[in-house]
């Protein structure tokens, strides 16, 4: 069997070239990383379940008309994606305080945000994904005001959509980031879809009742019990990888 071309290795995912042109496969890895690489370690299961998780989120936003790079999931590892230009802008949007904003603005982790904040970060590992303003991103050329609009807008709509999915199942989407790439079309249409993952790994999720943190944080802050976390969030949306591909049951319902 020919080797698959490896295009790129990033800190939990590697990409690989597709079986047809303009698409990629993305294989989730168990490495995890914070603090831009400062601290490394392993979580087992981890990369079963982000496949699982963001294949499930990115489906259910593409039923509400959210364009998103997801093809299919291919195995236990792997999912096929359309091929996009990424646009190296990070889209972090906040409903309730925690991580840097905390650190910012002397705010109380847990305190409520008034109005969902988004923020933009250049995506560069090697400048420490900077804080930056529309105006950059305009200015620059990373996206046009055109672009910038949709992103903003798609960004608050997957808000809107996710807060309600994951309050169902009796937890707080506190904050997340986002990643936009451009399909170009042959009828020379560009289009802007939701890119790269949506897990744990990029969410901040806390259980509704205890504000038990339900993600990355908890192998940032060594609070132990990280798989299992993973795995929390992945049973309560009815896609433990234990259930198997042709059992696929829906979110079950808190009250
Ligand atoms: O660190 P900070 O509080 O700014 O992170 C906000 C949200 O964005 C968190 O959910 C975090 O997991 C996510 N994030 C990310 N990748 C980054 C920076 C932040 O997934 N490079």
């Amino acid at each position: 069997m020919a080797r698959r071309k490896q295009i790129r290795e990033g800190k939990a995912k590697v990409l690989f070239q597709g079986p047809e042109p303009g698409t990629i496969v993305q294989y989730f890895k168990d490495d995890a990383t914070a603090f831009n690489n400062k601290k490394k370690g392993t979580i087992t299961g981890k990369g079963v379940l982000n496949n699982r998780i963001s294949e499930y989120l990115m489906q259910r936003l593409e039923e509400i008309g959210i364009p998103t790079h997801l093809i299919r999931r291919l195995n236990m590892r792997e999912q096929l994606v359309k091929e996009v230009e990424i646009i190296p802008v990070e889209v972090v949007v906040r409903n309730i305080a925690a991580g840097s904003i905390c650190k910012k603005f002397e705010i109380v982790e847990g305190t409520r945000l008034p109005r969902s904040i988004v923020e933009y970060y250049y995506k560069s590992d090697e400048l420490d994904d900077p804080p930056i303003s529309e105006e950059h991103i305009t200015g620059f050329g990373w996206a046009t005001i055109q672009e910038l609009d949709e992103i903003l807008n798609m960004s608050l709509r997957v808000n809107d959509f996710l807060m309600g999915l994951f309050l169902g199942i009796g937890i707080r989407l506190v904050d997340y980031k986002l990643e936009y790439g451009r399909i170009y079309h042959d009828t020379g249409e560009v289009q802007i879809v939701l890119a790269d993952e949506l897990s744990p790994d990029n969410c901040r999720l806390w259980d509704e009742q205890t504000n038990e943190k339900l993600d990355k944080d908890r192998f940032r802050a060594n609070l132990g019990k990280v798989e299992e976390a993973y795995q929390e969030v992945a049973r309560r949306l009815g896609i433990l990888p234990e259930s198997g591909p042709s059992d696929l049951k829906g979110p079950v319902t808190v009250q």
